[in-house]
């Protein structure tokens, strides 16, 4: 945990934005590197005067003082919004600062969605207290992807005020996991690393043969710096004011976290700009076997921080996914079926295994000096 220096003053929401002399930098580095996410940066005052990016934007102001104000980061790390329609985000080393753009559409995507699941209200009773969901193990009349993209048109107007305000919350935290995701790319030394040489890296790419597999294990690491720092970060809203209402305790925080991060991935598989069904290609694994991972990674680390035992942490997971799966049935009628799962559950374990293998070997081609300002970190892999 950080111990949080009195003499150092809160920097205001905008200090953290990208500067105006800075955005065309970094526009014409996305125009030339990925030109398919080309879209103009948004400027702040239309950003945090607008309440369609309030939830996303409260989430990254915590995200970037709890990780860049409280880290020690050798540049300057900056924010952005950009008007991409993808599901997207991406992190960019420049000479002399970090920009994380967050592109306006992931959210967009990600609200009627979490609209729509949210709605169902025994998965809000899950959340809240943990009680599963009634399973009637019916046949589904949709496939999980017109399921979603059901939920994506009709969610937002299913929603009654319980479930947009949950749905609140849940974007903040959601946007906190990508934000942190992003600084573990900067502070786990992935940007311009010997291994990959690359000074910018994007969520959507789709990459094949050895590339795919280098990105993949930075990807995960990523994802393990974004979970632990997720969890603590829920442990630690639960006690503030304006989560009072939702009465956390820690393990309606992995509950959160876990249906957060499951929603999340979900809809980044889906909705990103390729072919979903091209998995292989992809630099980030399918959303069950990042959770397979996350899962892993916050039972055996938070087990260590905290006084929660392992089993208990996984379970929440593993109920969690379940949950949203059969609110994904109940409101629009698709849901993973067991093969399918049981693939991914091996796909995940095949997948951790050669990550834990090769990882030692790529970890020293990384340099890691950025990430002992957090301590926490050391119990990561
Ligand atoms: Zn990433």
């Amino acid at each position: 945990m950080h111990e949080t220096d009195a003499t150092t003053a809160i920097p205001s929401m905008e200090s953290y934005y990208l500067p105006q002399e800075l955005q065309g930098i970094v526009e014409s580095c996305i125009v030339q590197k990925r030109p398919a996410l080309a879209a103009p940066i948004l400027d702040f005052a239309s950003v945090i005067n607008d309440a369609f990016h309030q939830p996303a934007v409260t989430g990254i102001d915590l995200a970037m003082l709890d990780l860049v104000h409280q880290g020690s980061i050798d540049l300057p790390v900056y924010y952005c919004v950009s008007a991409a329609p993808a599901v997207n985000a991406m992190v960019a080393r420049f000479q002399s600062f970090y920009c994380i753009v967050i592109s306006e559409g992931l959210y967009g995507h990600i609200y009627p969605i979490a609209a729509g699941l949210l709605s169902h209200e025994p998965l809000r009773t899950f959340l809240a207290g943990g009680k599963e969901p009634h399973d009637d193990n019916g046949s589904p009349g949709r496939t999980r992807r017109d399921a979603f993209a059901w939920l994506h048109a009709h969610g937002a107007t299913a929603a009654g005020p319980e479930a947009l305000q949950l749905c609140r919350y849940y974007v903040e935290v959601i946007i906190y996991f990508v934000v942190a995701h992003e600084i573990g790319h900067i502070v786990g030394g992935h940007l311009g690393s010997r291994s990959l040489d690359a000074s910018l890296i994007t969520e959507a790419d789709a990459l094949t043969g050895e590339a795919a597999d280098g990105k993949r294990a930075l990807e995960i690491d990523a994802d393990m710096f974004a979970s632990l720092a997720t969890a603590m970060f829920i442990g630690r809203r639960g006690s503030s004011q304006l989560w009072s209402e939702l009465d956390i305790n820690p393990t309606t925080g992995m509950r959160l976290l876990f249906g957060a991060a499951y929603i999340l991935f979900s809809v980044m598989d889906l909705f990103g700009p390729e072919d979903a069904l091209a998995r292989r290609q992809k630099g980030h694994p399918a959303p069950l076997i990042r959770m397979h991972i996350l899962g892993l990674v916050v039972a055996n680390t938070v087990a260590q921080l905290s006084r929660f035992n392992r089993e208990s942490i996984w379970d929440q997971g593993v109920h969690a996914v379940r949950a949203v799966e059969i609110a994904l049935y109940e409101m629009a009628g698709g849901i993973m079926e067991d093969p399918q799962a049981l693939a991914y559950e091996e796909a995940a374990n095949v997948i951790w295994e050669e990550h834990i293998r090769r990882w030692p070997e790529v970890v020293t081609t990384l340099d890691r000096s950025r990430r002992s300002s957090y301590p926490w970190a050391a119990t990561l892999p």
